[in-house]
């Protein structure tokens, strides 16, 4: 979370933050960035934190396990240096179906036929003669498909029909060719996949997260519930009791049964990148618009990622359409948009969070869609929180306190979307810290509550003005526990700082 002025082009890019003084915009949509090569050395990390990324993801499907070790302690190092809250996320690859090894790069011919071989054991035996073929990590790959079915390798570059079916062998025709190198990524769009939630390498990713105390998980490929009931199962298991997963929209089953994986998840992202491809790209924008709906409906956050700001791999400026893609995300309320290759790899990392600031900056600014109403709140403790977010928004220039252990208060907070209304949240668990993150709006602080609430609030209020988030004559919705006796009652309380 940071304070915005977008107007200052004159400040270099990494110092383009301003006091609260002089009354900045307050930036609510959150920016997750992907760690890489172009950005993972100290100086560009401190560049990154102070322009305000807010989570960092991890890709497991290019990291090993020593660079992630060394990338969780320099981004905390680095965090802890700016005073910035940072979150870690790590994103477990999942069931992902790959081609095998070849030799070089092979030009696949419209028109050719072309054979998978699912079992690697038997590749003598399955091969025929004249013609070419290639293992996959599929061994129900046979089973699953039909003739008729379309297959995408390499993010859709190349493309083919299944023509023939056999035990372990599945013969296409080529209809999009192109060139084929090893390992390359097989979409099987409208195919129910049988493959693990979990692979093998997804457990040992998952164990070396825990040991690391990531602050997020991300799991790819989420087709019903129970992979998310399986994923927290296994960290039981392996002794994390609490974790936070964010699941990964990326194909038909996904979209088909939203609902249900919205509830059991934590937080949901909207995977482009491979739901583009999986169900028809005219579609794309209709699922991300029905996973945010979804999410803001039941109080979960959501992140919109992948090709954001492609161009800016290797242009400066963002493309006409990319902006207009970022901010319909912000129109629409996302919690957070994310960049991958971006940051990762790209020429221009800083200037892409830069753009991100701009865009986002410029829409919250317009008249938007005010707070959410959609969402379901049948508890009291949900209605007490509408109160205060109302209350809120009738009060202009006032911001919202609460005090959460969990990071529960907050995360209701962020999703009843509270418009120009910071939500200055304050916890005594570092974890909970982190994974505020996430939440739309929301500025995690770490506070020691004492046993009296007052003097807790005004230990809050004396941080806010610290950190500049507030001065004398600041209006602040509080929400608060009181202790009556023995029980505990929460209360809304309209502060004004001193
Ligand atoms: C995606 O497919 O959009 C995505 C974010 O997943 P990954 O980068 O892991 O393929």
């Amino acid at each position: 979370m940071i304070w915005q002025d977008q107007l200052r082009q004159d400040i270099p890019l990494d110092q383009r933050r301003v006091a609260a003084t002089q009354q900045p915009h307050y930036r609510q949509t959150k920016v997750v960035f992907t760690i890489g090569p172009a950005v993972e050395d100290s100086d560009t990390l401190e560049r990154l934190f102070r322009q305000g990324v807010d989570i960092c993801r991890i890709n497991m499907a290019h990291a090993d396990h020593q660079w992630t070790r060394d990338i969780c302690r320099r981004v905390r190092a680095v965090a802890a240096r700016v005073d910035r809250e940072i979150a870690l996320m790590m994103d477990i690859k999942g069931p992902e179906i790959r081609t095998g090894k070849i030799d070089g790069e092979w030009q696949l011919e419209e028109g050719e036929q072309f054979d998978f071989y699912c079992d690697l054991d038997r590749i003598d035996e399955l091969q025929e003669e004249g013609v070419r073929g290639v293992s996959i990590n599929y061994p129900n790959f046979w089973e699953d498909v039909k003739v008729g079915d379309t297959m995408l390798v390499d993010s859709g570059l190349l493309r083919l029909e299944v023509m023939d079916i056999q035990p372990c062998r599945v013969r296409t025709k080529v209809t999009v060719g192109g060139p084929l190198t090893s390992r390359r990524h097989v979409n099987l769009p409208g195919v129910k996949v049988r493959l693990p939630c979990l692979t093998e390498k997804d457990r040992e990713d998952i164990k070396l997260g825990i040991s690391l105390d990531m602050d997020l998980y991300a799991l790819s490929f989420v087709r019903e519930a129970d992979d998310l009931d399986l994923m927290r199962s296994y960290c039981r298991e392996q002794g994390q009791q609490d974790v936070r997963i964010i699941a990964k929209l990326e194909d038909q089953s996904a979209i088909e049964n939203l609902a249900e994986i919205v509830q059991a998840a934590d937080a949901v992202m909207v995977a482009r990148g491979d739901l583009g491809i999986e169900i028809p790209y005219e579609t794309l924008p209709i699922a991300q618009d029905r996973a945010i709906k979804e999410c803001l409906r039941q109080g979960k956050s959501v992140i919109v990622a992948t090709h954001m700001l492609e161009s800016m791999i290797q242009n400066p400026m963002p493309t006409r359409a990319e902006i207009t893609d970022v901010a319909h995300a912000v129109t629409q309320q996302a919690d957070c948009v994310m960049l991958s290759g971006e940051t990762s790899v790209g020429k221009f990392p800083l200037e892409c969070v830069d753009t991100l600031n701009r865009i986002i900056t410029a829409v919250e600014k317009q008249e938007g869609p005010g707070w959410n109403d959609r969402i379901e709140l049948k508890s009291a403790k949900g209605l007490l929180l509408r109160s205060a977010v109302i209350l809120c928004q009738e009060l202009e220039g006032a911001a919202i306190v609460c005090f959460t252990r969990s990071g529960y208060l907050a995360n209701i907070l962020s999703s009843l979307r509270p418009r120009r209304s910071p939500i200055f949240a304050f916890t005594d668990d570092a974890r909970a810290l982190k994974r505020m993150c996430l939440n739309w709006g929301v500025d995690p602080f770490f506070l020691q509550f004492t046993e009296d609430p007052e003097e807790t609030i005004l230990k809050a209020m004396n941080a806010l003005k610290q950190h500049g988030r507030a001065q004398a004559g600041t209006r602040l919705v509080v929400i608060a526990n009181a202790l009556l006796g023995e029980r505990v009652i929460e209360t809304i309380q309209l502060r004004t700082v001193e």
